[in-house]
C-alpha cells in the first residue's frame, strides 16, 4: 500500500524548530521573499513602487524603510494583514507554520499556550490567517466544461442545551424550539480541483451563489435533499440518494462530505464553538486546508504568509486588540 502523503518525507519540508532557530535577520529575509517576491525580496514602496529605499531600525529594531521618491516610511509589514504587529517577525512565521501544521484547525488557546499570548492576541493572529486564506477563494469560479462538481450543505451553531429533567426537554428539532441562530454552510468542490464556502439561512437560499460560482458545462453532484432541484435547469446534475448508497452511476458528494467531516471534527476538538459571526472565517479555513492538503508544510506556510503580506489589514480584527485588550 502506498504510503500515506502526510507520513512522507516530502510532505514535511518545514519544522518550527527550523522557524524557531531563525534569527530576526532571518526572518525578515523571510517575509522580504514572500512580500516582494517579485523582486526576489527588495523592498519597494508600497505608495509609489520605487525600489531601493533607505533602511533603518526604529528604537523597536524593527526593521523600516524610507522611499527614496515620495519619502514614505513603511516596514515590512506596512499595509499588510501583520500591519501594527507586536511581536518579532519570527513568531509570526512561527505561527502560520503551528497553523499549518495542525490538518484539522488549531484552538486560539493552544496557539497562546504556543507563543506566550494572551487568548485574545492568539485567537485574532488565528482569524488573521483565516482571512489571509479566504484571499485565496475570492470571487473563485470551480468547474467548466467536462468538469464535475460536489455541493453539500451542513448545519452549524444554534446549539440548545437540553433541559436537566426529562419532563421539560422539547423537541429540538422543532423550528418553534430552536433559537434561529443555525447556520448552513454550503461547498462547493471540484473533483480534483478547489472548494468554495458560503454562509446562508437555508441551503435553499444558497443557490443564487452556486450558480454564479460554477462555471457553465460542469457536471453537478448533490444529495437527494429537494432544495437542489432548482439547479436543474443550470446544470448536468446527477443525484444521490444516501438512504440507498453513498456512490451510484458516478454520482457522489464523498468530497463534500470530507469537508464537513473535517471542519466537524476542527469544531469538536478544537474550537468548541464555531458558529456565529465568524462561521464563514471556520468554513474557508477547512476549505483551505481541503485544497492544500497534499501540499508540503512548507510550501502551506509560504502560501500563507504570501496571502498574508498581500492582503490589506485585516477587515475584521485590525485594532480589535487594541479595542478589546488595552481598554479591557
Ligand atoms: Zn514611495
Amino acid at each position: 500500500m502506498a504510503q500515506h502523503f502526510l507520513l512522507s518525507s516530502a510532505a514535511k519540508t518545514l519544522t518550527l524548530t527550523h522557524v524557531m532557530r531563525m534569527t530576526d535577520q532571518e526572518a525578515e529575509t523571510a517575509f522580504r521573499k514572500v512580500r516582494w517576491a517579485s523582486t526576489n525580496g527588495e523592498a519597494a514602496c508600497p505608495k509609489c513602487g520605487v525600489l531601493e529605499p533607505y533602511e533603518y531600525r526604529r528604537e523597536t529594531g524593527t526593521l523600516a524603510f524610507e522611499c527614496r521618491d515620495c519619502k514614505a516610511h513603511f516596514s515590512i509589514t506596512s499595509g499588510t494583514m501583520f500591519a501594527s504587529r507586536k511581536r518579532p517577525l519570527r513568531d509570526y512565521l512561527a505561527a502560520i507554520a503551528i497553523f499549518c501544521n495542525e490538518v484539522k484547525g488549531k484552538s486560539a488557546l493552544a496557539m497562546s499556550r504556543d507563543l506566550g499570548l494572551s487568548y485574545k492576541a492568539a485567537f485574532v493572529l488565528c482569524h488573521k490567517m483565516r482571512e489571509a486564506m479566504a484571499e485565496e477563494m475570492k470571487g473563485r469560479t470551480v468547474g467548466g466544461t467536462g468538469k464535475v462538481a460536489e455541493i453539500d450543505g451542513g448545519h452549524f451553531g444554534g446549539y440548545i442545551k437540553p433541559s436537566n429533567h426529562i419532563e421539560n426537554r422539547v423537541d429540538r428539532r422543532l423550528a418553534a424550539n430552536q433559537n434561529g441562530k443555525r447556520k448552513a454552510v454550503v461547498i462547493i468542490r471540484e473533483r480534483d480541483g478547489n472548494s468554495v464556502p458560503a454562509v446562508f439561512r437555508t441551503e435553499g437560499a444558497a443557490l443564487n451563489w452556486i450558480k454564479s460560482r460554477i462555471q457553465p458545462g460542469t457536471i453537478v453532484n448533490a444529495d437527494e435533499a429537494a432544495c437542489w432541484d432548482g439547479l436543474n435547469a443550470r446544470f448536468e446534475m446527477r443525484r444521490i440518494n444516501h438512504k440507498e448508497a453513498y456512490s451510484a452511476d458516478g454520482a457522489c458528494t464523498n468530497m463534500a462530505e470530507e469537508f464537513f467531516s473535517r471542519m466537524r471534527r476542527a469544531e469538536i476538538g478544537h474550537h468548541h464553538h464555531i458558529a456565529g459571526t465568524y462561521l464563514l472565517r471556520y468554513a474557508q479555513e477547512a476549505s483551505w486546508r481541503e485544497d492544500n492538503r497534499r501540499v508540503t508544510n512548507g510550501e502551506q506556510v509560504r502560501t500563507v504568509a504570501h496571502l498574508a503580506m498581500k492582503s490589506k489589514p485585516s477587515v475584521d480584527f485590525s485594532g480589535y486588540y487594541q479595542r478589546h485588550v488595552k481598554a479591557a
